[in-house]
Order: C-alpha cells, then sequence, then structure tokens
C-alpha cells in the first residue's frame, strides 16, 4: 500500500511551471491577433526570438561590419551602377558611410582601453524634390555594406499623438530586419523622410508643423545621440509577459537596442528652402541673377545654405546640428530620365522585359521610345517615378491583351506611344493571324500523320479548321490533339467508302466536326447508293 491508498496528507497540486508558461504563451499569442499590436520587431523575428531562447544568447553576426574596407570611391562605384546623376549626393553619403563604419571598427579594436576616442556621428540630411533617388541611394548602400536599412516618413510619428513610442519602432524594427539579431541592428541605418514637414511654422510661412513637430525632433535628436531602446514595445503586452518569463527562466537575452552606432539620413524636399537662401543672400548681395523667379536647388545655391536657413526654416538648432552631413539630390530632367532607363542596373525596362517573357513575349523598347516615355514621365513632375506611372500607362493594354495570343515581338517605339489604339488594334489582328496560321501548321501535321498512318488523303475545310481552333481554345488544348480525337477511328468508314467508289480524297467540312459520326455515317450511306 502507498501513501496515497492510505488517504493521507496529499502534495497540493502545483501546476507545471511549463504549463503556465504555455498556458500563457497560447493566451497571449491569441490576444496578440486581435488586441495588440506588435509594433516594431515583427511577429516573425519576434517568435525567433522566443524560440531562440532556448539557446539563450544568440551570437550576432557583426563581424562583417568590423571587417569594414571600403574605400568611398568604392561605394560610390557600386552607386554608378544603380543612381544616375547625384554625384555629390553619392560622393558626400560614400565618405559619411565609410567614415561612420571606419569609427565604428577603430571603437571596437579599441574596445578595452579605458581612454576612448570621441566618436562624432556623420548623420546625413538630403535635400531634394520626390523621386531623384534619395532611397534609391540609401537602400543600395545599406545593401552594399550588409547593415539592416529601415525607411519612415517622419509625418507618420506625430499623427499618432503618442510620439515618442513611435520613433522607437523605428529602432525596433532595425532588429527586426536584422532577423532578431540586435547587435547588427545597432548599426543599421535609419532613414527618415519628409523631416521637412517636422519644421515648426515659424518657417517663414512655410508649411510647418508646430509643437508636436518640434516634439518630435526632439525625441530623434535622442535617437541620433545615444539612448537604449527596449527591445519590447512597453504598449506590447504579449512582450512584456515574454520578458518577465525570460527574466524569472533566467535568460540573459539583450533587452534594448543602444543607438549610438545607428546612423540616421534624413531627407525632405524643403521646399522653400531655396527662397530662404536666395532672399539672404540676395540681401548680403552674395550675387544670384534676379531674372530667377522660381529658384531650384541644385548643388549651386546649394553651396550657400546655412545651418541658420534650416532654423530660419523651423528646425531647432540642436537637431540640425546633429546632422552634419547635408547634400543636395537634384532635380531630374527628361533626358536624365532617359539616362535612368538606358543606364541603370535598376531600369524599369529590364521589369517590362521580364514581365513580358513571362508570357513568351519579347518586349523590344526602341530608343525613340525611351525618349518619348521619359519625355512623358519628366511632364509628370515626380522624378523616376514618373516612368513607372507613363510605362504602367502606355503597356497595360499590351500587357492585358497580348498573353494567350500568338504574339511573341512586341515593339515599343514612339509611334507605338503615340498612336496606342491603332498598334493594339494591329497586335490584335496579328495575335489572330499567328492563331490561324499555328493553327493551319497543326492541321498539316494531323493530315500528314492520317495519310502516313491510315493510307486516306483528308483535306479540312477552313470552317473545319476555325471550329477546331475555338474548340481549342475552349479545351486549352491543341488543335492537332482536338482534331485527333475528333476524327479517331475516321480511317474504317472512308476506307468502306473508298472500296465502293474509289474516291481518293475526302474533304471535312464544319459539319464534320459539329458532329463526325452522322457526317461519316451519312458519306458511308451515300456510298453505297452511288455505286
Ligand atoms: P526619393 O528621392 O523620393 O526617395 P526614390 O529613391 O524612392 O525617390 O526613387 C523612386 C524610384 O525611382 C527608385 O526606386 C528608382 O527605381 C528610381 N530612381 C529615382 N531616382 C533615380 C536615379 N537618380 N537613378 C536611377 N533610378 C532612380
Amino acid at each position: 500500500m502507498n501513501d496515497d491508498d492510505k488517504g493521507g496528507p496529499k502534495e497540493p497540486n502545483y501546476p507545471d511551471p511549463e504549463e503556465i508558461k504555455k498556458t500563457l504563451e497560447g493566451m497571449f499569442g491569441q490576444l496578440g491577433k486581435g488586441g495588440f499590436s506588435f509594433t516594431g520587431a515583427d511577429s516573425s523575428s519576434f517568435a525567433k526570438e522566443t524560440k531562440g531562447a532556448e539557446e539563450s544568447f544568440v551570437e550576432p553576426e557583426t563581424d562583417d561590419i568590423f571587417e569594414f574596407d571600403l574605400l568611398p570611391r568604392d561605394i560610390k562605384a557600386h552607386l554608378d551602377r544603380f543612381v544616375i546623376r547625384q554625384d555629390e549626393a553619392k560622393k558626400a553619403l560614400s565618405i559619411a558611410v565609410c567614415d561612420h563604419y571606419n569609427h565604428v571598427k577603430t571603437l571596437k579594436l579599441q574596445e578595452d582601453e579605458v581612454e576612448k576616442l570621441e566618436l562624432q556621428k556623420q548623420n546625413v540630411m538630403v535635400v531634394g524634390p520626390t523621386g531623384v533617388g534619395k532611397t534609391y541611394l540609401v537602400k543600395h548602400i545599406a545593401e552594399l555594406i550588409g547593415v539592416p536599412f529601415v525607411k519612415a516618413d517622419a509625418t507618420k510619428f506625430s499623427e499618432t499623438g503618442y510620439v515618442g513610442g513611435d520613433v522607437d519602432d523605428l529602432v525596433r524594427e532595425l532588429v527586426s530586419k536584422a532577423n532578431g539579431d540586435v547587435s547588427l541592428a545597432e548599426y543599421g541605418i535609419i532613414y527618415i523622410d519628409e523631416v521637412d514637414k517636422l519644421a515648426s511654422s515659424g518657417g517663414g510661412g512655410m508649411i510647418g508643423r508646430d509643437v508636436s513637430g518640434r516634439g518630435v525632433q526632439t525625441t530623434l535628436l535622442k535617437l541620433m545621440e545615444e539612448t537604449e531602446v527596449p527591445l519590447r514595445n512597453p504598449q506590447d503586452m504579449r512582450g512584456q509577459m515574454m520578458a518577465m518569463m525570460d527574466m524569472q527562466n533566467g535568460k540573459k537575452n539583450k533587452d534594448s537596442i543602444n543607438t549610438k552606432h545607428i546612423l540616421f539620413i534624413v531627407s525632405g524636399a524643403f521646399s522653400g528652402l531655396e527662397k530662404i537662401v536666395r532672399k539672404r543672400s540676395q540681401a548680403a548681395q552674395i550675387g544670384f541673377s534676379t531674372e530667377q523667379t522660381e529658384p531650384m536647388m541644385d548643388n549651386e545655391l546649394f553651396k550657400h545654405v546655412t545651418t541658420q536657413d534650416y532654423i530660419d526654416f523651423g528646425f531647432e538648432a540642436e537637431f540640425i546640428g546633429r546632422i552634419p552631413v547635408r547634400v543636395v539630390c537634384e532635380h531630374l530632367e527628361a533626358n536624365d530620365l532617359e539616362a535612368i532607363l538606358k543606364y541603370s542596373e535598376g531600369s524599369l525596362l529590364r521589369q517590362y522585359e521580364r514581365e513580358f517573357e513571362a508570357y513568351g513575349i519579347d518586349l523590344k523598347v526602341k530608343d525613340s521610345g525611351i525618349t518619348k516615355i521619359a519625355e512623358m514621365a519628366a511632364d509628370e513632375k515626380t522624378g523616376a517615378r514618373g516612368l513607372m506611372t507613363v510605362g504602367e500607362r502606355i503597356l497595360r493594354d499590351f500587357k492585358y491583351e497580348l498573353p494567350g495570343t500568338s504574339v511573341t515581338e512586341l515593339v515599343l517605339d514612339e509611334d507605338l506611344i503615340k498612336n496606342r489604339e491603332k498598334h493594339l488594334g494591329d497586335y490584335r489582328e496579328l495575335g489572330q493571324e499567328l492563331v490561324v496560321e499555328k493553327a493551319r501548321q497543326e492541321v498539316e501535321a494531323f493530315i500528314r500523320e492520317f495519310k502516313v498512318k491510315h493510307g486516306v488523303v483528308i483535306k479540312l475545310a477552313d470552317e473545319a479548321v476555325a471550329k477546331l481552333v475555338k474548340m481549342a481554345g475552349e479545351q486549352a488544348r491543341s488543335v492537332f490533339q482536338v482534331a485527333r480525337q475528333h476524327f479517331k477511328d475516321y480511317q474504317f468508314g472512308l476506307k468502306l467508302i473508298q472500296k465502293n467508289t474509289g474516291q481518293a480524297e475526302f474533304v471535312l467540312t464544319e459539319t464534320a466536326v459539329n458532329d463526325p459520326d452522322k457526317f461519316l455515317s451519312e458519306l458511308v450511306v451515300k456510298s453505297y447508293k452511288d455505286v
């Protein structure tokens, strides 16, 4: 008899801690789907993290950064492959990035030394209109160096009302982009567009913002300097529970991200800044021609932009002071857009070619077509983005109508763009002609096979062919297959007729296609009468 049987005092029934953990995880997993936000590190990386918790601390893959050995000209050469123009911006960014990651490397080497070098971060401001390659530059730099890269619009931050939280989410998103590798995220690049919208309304009547814009500037400032951002959003209940459980289990996962080595690149159109510079420079007699009424921010004018101009625009001095590298991305003219189509490795044309290729259509874009697309895109006034809009508009109908026809080549030239409807009609017709031509060839093949196999010569009337083409289309089979199946066993009847009448050749009409049995029976019956 054991203790239980004796009915003695029992151990209280404590739940298994693992069970509790599973239940809680399940519960919060369910809630997470509906009620909680998982901003920042996305749920996939989160899952990875929690699973990975078993192995405790995952070794970061940051070694590549500490072996950084690119020269500014290497980076620029890489960018040249993709980005047309913007040479000043390419240079400035290449230098800033090299300086940044060289500093990081040096600091790492001196990790154990008491007195460390000061690091003045080379945060970058890129001024320029939309669609001229600002994001494209940063994206390619991040890819080349192998660091995670996150882009956000500054306008997004203020609208939620919870300013601080949102900006922190950017940092957490870096972790997610680094597949949960916090150490790698700490060397990532955060790119914030539309920072000009954070200018306070004091900026000379510009489309400025108010206190909340200034609030975001302050929050960003903290990130740009150095701060620890909690890995898990304080608003995220599930994350908090997980953190607590980790702590109870003695896991020593990193729970915050240090922003000291994160490189910040901000950008904006800063429309109006050129007026401030011009006004000041005219007042100071720096000497610009006064004839130009709408000054455009180009490299020439940009040389004269001072920190005070940004402050006049509506920025906090501390904020602008944290962004020492400033550069302009210039407006793109039609001939630049043409060069993008022709020479950029990321040209849209490659994309279009691939898209048509998927339908077996060879897209041939002629120079005259490229020039015309570039001209039309320039009119859109959205930089290289206009190329996409125009390209889509020109090709949409062709992309819809040509796949599935027998057209195997589309020539995109100026004439096609100017007379789109006419060309579309021509291609439509050509598609039909080619279908009929292909069908003819298949019918010929069927006739040949019939003769070789059965020694009987048959022909098919045009209407019969048309009917077979239609059936083949409906059944998604080839005309050859349909004909073969339709006139299966025809040789017996035809040979019988041949025996009766000596007829050498048979013409199969549309009636034969519509009702093969009836057609043949009638022929056979007639052959007996004719004898
Ligand atoms: P923004 O300046 O607004 O950040 P993007 O860099 O996002 O503009 O440009 C949009 C797209 O246009 C890019 O993905 C790229 O395909 C193309 N593009 C823009 N500028 C250039 C350029 N200078 N050279 C080559 N492609 C460009």
